[in-house]
């Protein structure tokens, strides 16, 4: 499809639509629009940075638009439950722009941020919610947001709302709308609990899945360093030198390690800055803007916090740290060639990472190209050692191995012993 107009959207979609600068539909929005259009439910298995998020904000807009408003005050008829803030306010961002030729009201409900002006607006009347789960839960409970309109449902980011410990929270949501409605649900992979969820939700819904699972971008050029620890900031100082490392986003597993990484890299006067879940709200949404707007060349993230950052124009996403779930390195590295463009992602690997590595490896389905032409190479690290000593696997295939005694039944050995009296006396 070699445009926009090729889709049976209202002229002031269309419009708004010609006004993002978009030329023509991404794949997901072509299979999407068309079905959900007809008032099909479907079952997205996508990542962001597919153009998900126009193919069900377009057809809601449309369908919220061409339908008459209830009568007095505006109710909510669309919700988009997503697991992050700022997702949310990305996805309410889009519902504006592409919706700016219409009348119809969206809002974001989240937590971190005062309540009451959330509850106002909500009082005043919305047609489009987007939330994450708690605090919608909130609303809820207090009888600031009431559901008993809702014509559309979007599940977004199934699979992040599991990791993340929301299902519960997203079941007792679920309870509450009314079983005529119209289902989307969205997840970059479909582990079973995922598929379980979905199954209980979706009546007789159009599939569609864009990139193989959880398969990272093709444009994006991927390579691992092995680095010990200790020589990461080194390696890390090093490559920002390369001003053709233009915006960069870098990841680490702990908060801790994000502020300390933006610490070092500031005193060496980089514009730098810190998201992560111990941040207020609006620290967060500060430090996106800033990195969006160019004021801020480097961003530290942890997971959770960069959870469907989209930002164009990343040149390179860093792993400083790789990431313990092997999902969270395709989402990692799916945060640079977007939008067409390509990207780099380099992984920092240490001599304790190097199962993590393999992790990765088995799920993407090839091995990530090794780059030694770096002075901080280390060949102990790629043999998954520490300070001379092998770790994880490699312990274990370098360790003899030893068959003890097995003890008799009924008798207890020393070592089980030993550790029998450890247990009582740590109680
Ligand atoms: P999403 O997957 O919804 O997070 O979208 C990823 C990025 O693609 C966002 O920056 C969108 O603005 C952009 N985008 C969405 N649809 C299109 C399109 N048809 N053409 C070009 N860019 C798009």
């Amino acid at each position: 499809m070699n445009s926009f107009n090729e889709l049976p959207l209202s002229s002031p979609i269309l419009q708004a639509v010609e006004t993002t600068g978009y030329t023509r539909p991404t794949p997901i929005q072509v299979q999407a629009i068309p079905p959900l259009l007809q008032g099909r439910d479907l079952l997205g298995c996508a990542q962001t940075g597919t153009g998900k998020t126009a193919a069900f904000a377009l057809p809601i807009l449309h369908r919220l638009s061409a339908s008459p408003e209830p009568r007095g005050r505006r109710a909510i008829r669309a919700l988009i439950l997503t697991p992050t803030r700022e997702l949310a306010a990305q996805i309410v961002e889009s519902f504006r722009v592409y919706g700016r030729n219409l009348s119809l009201k969206a809002m974001a409900v989240y937590g971190g941020v005062g309540r009451r002006p959330q509850e106002l607006k909500a009082r005043a009347g919305v047609d489009i919610l987007v939330a994450t789960p708690g605090r919608l839960l909130d609303l809820m409970g207090t009888g600031h947001v009431n559901l008993k309109h809702l014509e559309v449902f979007v599940l977004d980011e199934a699979d992040r709302m599991l990791d993340m410990g929301f299902i519960h929270d997203v079941k007792r949501i679920i309870k509450e709308l009314p079983a005529k409605r119209q289902t989307l649900f969205f997840s970059a992979t479909m582990p079973k609990a995922v598929a379980q969820l979905a199954g209980g939700l979706l009546t007789d819904p159009v599939r569609i899945e864009v990139a193989p699972q959880a398969t990272p971008v093709e444009r994006i050029s991927q390579s691992v360093v092995f680095v010990d620890q200790a020589r990461k900031d080194f390696l890390l100082e090093k490559m920002l030198e390369d001003s053709r490392f233009e915006r960069v986003l870098i990841f680490t597993r702990t908060k801790h390690r994000a502020d300390r990484v933006a610490k070092k890299l500031s005193r060496l006067e980089i514009a730098v800055d810190a998201i992560h879940g111990n941040k207020a709200q609006n620290a967060r949404t500060k430090a996106l803007q800033g990195f969006r707007d160019g004021e801020t060349r480097v961003l530290v993230a942890t997971d959770i916090a960069a959870r469907g950052i989209d930002v164009n124009n990343i040149t390179h996403v860093i792993n400083y740290e790789l990431p313990n779930e092997p999902e969270s390195y395709v989402h990692r590295i799916g945060r640079t060639a977007r939008a067409g463009k390509d990207g780099a992602a380099i992984s920092f690997c240490s001599g304790d990472e190097r199962d993590y590595l393999k992790d990765i490896e088995k799920m993407i389905g090839f091995p990530i190209k090794v780059e030694r032409s770096h002075s901080c190479h280390s060949a102990e690290a790629e043999r998954g050692m520490v300070n001379g000593q092998a770790v994880g696997t490699a312990a274990k295939k370098s360790q003899p191995v030893v068959r003890r005694p097995q003890p008799q039944a009924g008798k207890v050995s020393p070592q089980n012993r030993r550790r029998r009296q450890g247990q009582q006396a740590g109680r």
